[in-house]
């Protein structure tokens, strides 16, 4: 079979986190639940009705564009998008055409062709064969829309990069991007290219210009629609890779089309035959004034309002405290772990082993509680907000130390956390109170060490007599006298200096 190179290019729209919404002073609240609440006459389109422009949301999109490195526009206008659909009672989109707000950039290695700003539409519900509503509660939300070159080779870079522009987005507060919630949705334009020879090995891939230009001449570009979680972005891409190359080996040829993603059946269908842009008939919004954004001093010095943004935290929390990729990633993800992480370790940053220790134990158990008590609280898709965490950082630190130390086993570690998790509290007055502190007391655990070795005997022998084996068994007897609060290491020590053997076993 020849070899087929994937050329994807994805367009992602955001939900934009404002009071109010585009052009209008209606509230923006994606979680009203009650239809039609949140609209005015001009949100409505009434006639005669005037826009006003919000300035919280063109500087959003200056804000993300800032943090992708991207040039952003002085000047700007507003385009009048038409088409007709009952969820839009105007019968044209307010969007941007000519001039968007930023132009060029990168993330996660791939270039952005733009990011704009525009309107979202109201909501159809389809409550049964005979019955619509629509709710314009969303008529009117401010809507950024960011495009990729088509620089993007596989499934995987996709969903990476979904992930990354998502972090973007929560880290800028710009949007809570949930893709659940439709708050962040992702359509990718995928298409495939028999590759000349000369360019079927992967590193030649994409950086060859007039090779890659080639290919795009060959390869008919579909879009795929309804991508709504980072799974199905993977899923639907595969698939339709697969498919496109399919029809090309029988012979057929692709046709340039919007598809969805059909859960149910993963796989994506025909939805209809894609529109040119100039079916949209843009013109500037006369109703709009055009933008000159260097005057305005809501817009000046946006560098210096970005927060750390998610690659430099993914690079601070490897380099400043040696985590591994998957830890890193977790805390970078999850912005209550990485909370609890940073404060647990807050002046220990030269404590590799109570660093690593604290990151352990926070990413395997303190998790796995979480999980337990919210299952939403597993990592991917969506951060969940409600926590029932009530151990705070400080006493959680000190449960780390305490294990560091030596004073309490892992067991009891493990035993502490589980009952402090919910009821927070002091993690040494409730090992004291539960007998869970180690013995290391050469005195007291002397005794035990005695009595051990009277009651067997015979085991003690075959330790003097070099089956080290054995040792192990004293250990564990001793353990166990002990209710497993005694350290094993002192034990063994003891043991073996107390059977005359070296101790460095
Ligand atoms: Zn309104």
């Amino acid at each position: 079979m020849a070899k087929y190179l994937p050329t994807i290019g994805l367009e992602v729209h955001a939900e934009l986190k404002t009071r109010t919404k585009m052009f209008c002073d209606s509230r923006n609240d994606p979680d009203e639940k009650r239809p039609n609440v949140n609209i005015c006459p001009i949100c409505m389109a009434h006639p005669g009705t005037l826009p006003v422009i919000n300035k919280a949301a063109v500087r959003h999109v200056l804000r993300v564009g800032t943090a992708l490195g991207a040039t952003l526009a002085d000047f700007t206008e507003f385009d009048r998008k038409s088409y007709f659909y009952p969820d839009l009672p105007k019968g044209y989109q307010i969007s941007q055409y000519k001039y968007p707000l930023v132009s060029g950039g990168s993330l996660n290695g791939v270039a952005i062709t733009r990011v704009h700003l525009e309107e979202d539409a109201a909501r159809n519900q389809h409550l049964s064969a005979t019955e619509s509503v629509v709710d314009f509660n969303r008529a009117g939300v401010p809507l950024m829309e960011l495009v990729t070159e088509p620089v993007i080779t596989s499934a995987k870079q996709a969903s990476d990069f979904a992930r990354e522009l998502q972090l973007l987005l929560r880290y800028l507060g710009a949007s809570d991007a949930n893709m659940d919630k439709g708050e962040m949705r992702v359509e990718a334009n995928i298409s495939v290219a028999k590759a000349p020879d000369m360019l079927a090995s992967a590193d030649t891939r994409g950086t060859d210009a007039e090779g890659r230009e080639k290919m795009q001449t060959l390869g008919t570009k579909v879009e795929v629609k309804n991508l709504n979680s980072f799974k199905v972005v993977e899923k639907a891409i595969e698939y339709e890779l697969a498919r496109q190359v399919k029809e090309l080996e029988a012979g057929g040829t692709i046709r340039q089309e919007t598809r969805g993603w059909d859960d149910a059946k993963q796989a994506t269908y025909s939805q209809r035959e894609k529109q040119s842009s100039h079916d949209y008939r843009y013109f500037p919004d006369p109703d709009l004034p055009k933008l000159k954004l260097s005057g305005c001093p809501e817009f000046a010095n946006l560098r210096e309002t970005l927060p750390e943004l998610p690659w430099e935290r993914r690079e601070r929390l490897k380099t400043v405290f040696g985590l591994k990729d998957e830890a890193a990633e977790i805390f970078v993800g999850d912005h209550f772990l990485g909370s609890f992480f940073e404060e647990t370790v807050k002046g220990k940053e030269g404590e590799k082993g109570f660093v690593a220790l604290a990151a352990n134990y926070i990413t395997s158990d303190l998790m796995a509680l979480m999980k337990a008590e919210d299952p939403r609280a597993d990592l991917g898709e969506d951060e969940a907000t409600d926590r029932l965490i009530a151990i705070t950082p400080a006493e959680f630190a000190k449960l780390i130390c305490m294990l560091a130390d030596g004073e309490i086993s892992s067991r009891a570690g493990k035993d502490i956390l589980l009952a402090l998790f919910a009821t927070g509290g002091s993690p040494r007055a409730y090992a004291e109170t539960n007998g869970l502190m180690q013995k290391s007391d050469e005195g007291t655990l002397s005794v035990v060490v005695h009595d051990v070795i009277t009651a067997n005997e015979s085991v003690a022998a075959d330790v003097r007599g070099g089956k080290l084996a054995a040792l192990q068994f004293l250990v564990g007897q001793a353990m166990r006298e002990t209710k497993g609060s005694a350290n094993p290491a002192v034990l063994r020590k003891m043991f073996a200096e107390k059977l005359g053997i070296t101790s460095d076993i």
